[in-house]
């Protein structure tokens, strides 16, 4: 059994050595037969370098470069169409989540699991970046047609025939986790703690980050269409209350109502209702066009007895 472990790196020329050592000790520890495979995800600093030196050392050490910076889910996707094994793991390449557990996720998956995915449990980032990360996950699971599971991220191990949906699904606004939930099977959330970050800065940035939130919305709920529809029915439910109102008050105390006010205010109400409801429907179409355009299969089958 071949085990292929995915590292997406984006200019980490601190941590590079270091992750090495730790990486390579912890699947020594584990099992021989295993290959590493590092994408260089456009660094611009020494990160391919020292990859390829670490390559030299030990040949289970792959590396692909990618020509320019596409992103850590489109590097993650890259590293794992290139992986062999059986078994399949994902890890971010600046040590915040240990590869040591990598073992213990295995230990599940030999208990039978398809899928094993690392939930943070406590992390060691800063106040808002926690206060921000808990309401979008908690959000996204409210509105989201598929279970994401909470707080977890792209540390996983899984079985070949998981990876090879997700593959298969050949998403292009990737949110991979999201897929891994999506394809199914028998899945594990491990609790654990996610260190802090061995060296240097976050490379996600603040608009990277942004883009990979709205990923997971978009692509794994209907809630924003859905909004608009309701937003629609509310508006103009408020307006046939309101219009019943004014036109009572025009009859009953003409006096008081100010000329042409109450047909402005109806008319104003009532098709600023009709158009989001309008836009609601049209969304609905769009999201049916979008359905049949990605190759989101309708199911997956686990087993077959014929
Ligand atoms: N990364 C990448 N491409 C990018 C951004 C990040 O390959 O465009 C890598 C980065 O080098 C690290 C991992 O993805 O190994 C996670 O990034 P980071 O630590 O910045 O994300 P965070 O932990 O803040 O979510
Ligand atoms: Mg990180």
């Amino acid at each position: 059994m071949i085990v292929s472990v995915v590292i997406p790196v984006y200019n980490e020329e601190e941590i590079i050595t270091v992750l090495f050592q730790r990486v390579m000790q912890a699947m020594e520890n584990w099992t021989k037969d295993f290959e590493i495979i590092c994408v260089n995800d456009g660094s611009k600093d020494k990160t391919l370098s020292l990859l390829l030196e670490a390559h030299k050392k030990d040949s289970r050490w792959k590396v692909i470069s990618l020509s320019r910076n596409f992103g850590h889910q489109a590097a993650f996707l890259a590293g794992l169409s290139h992986a062999k094994g059986e078994i399949i793991g994902m890890i971010d390449g600046d040590l915040q989540d240990p590869p040591e557990l990598l073992i213990e996720f295995y230990k599940k998956i030999q208990e039978g699991y398809d899928v094993v995915f690392g939930v943070r449990k406590k992390r060691k980032e800063g106040f808002w970046k926690r206060i921000a990360y808990r309401t979008y996950y908690r959000f996204l699971r409210k509105v989201s047609q598929v279970e994401i599971p909470l707080d977890s991220g792209d540390f996983s191990l899984m079985t070949r025939e998981v990876l090879d949906n997700i593959i298969a699904s050949q998403e292009h606004s990737l949110f991979i986790r999201g897929i891994r939930s999506w394809v199914g099977f028998k899945q594990y959330a491990f609790e654990y703690e996610r260190d802090k970050r061995f060296g240097g800065e976050p490379k996600y940035t603040l608009r990277k980050l942004f883009q990979l939130a709205y990923n997971g919305v978009f692509s794994f709920s209907t809630f924003p269409v859905k909004l608009l529809t309701t937003l629609g029915v509310a508006v103009i439910s408020v307006a046939l209350a309101y219009s019943t109102y004014a036109i009572t008050m025009k009859i009953l105390y003409p006096e008081k109502v100010i000329q042409g006010f109450t047909t402005l205010a109806i008319a104003i109400f009532i098709f600023s209702g009709v158009q989001l409801l309008a836009l609601g429907m049209i969304g609905e179409y769009v999201l049916r066009i979008y359905d049949e355009t990605r190759n989101r299969p309708v199911f997956v089958v686990k087993e077959k007895f014929l």
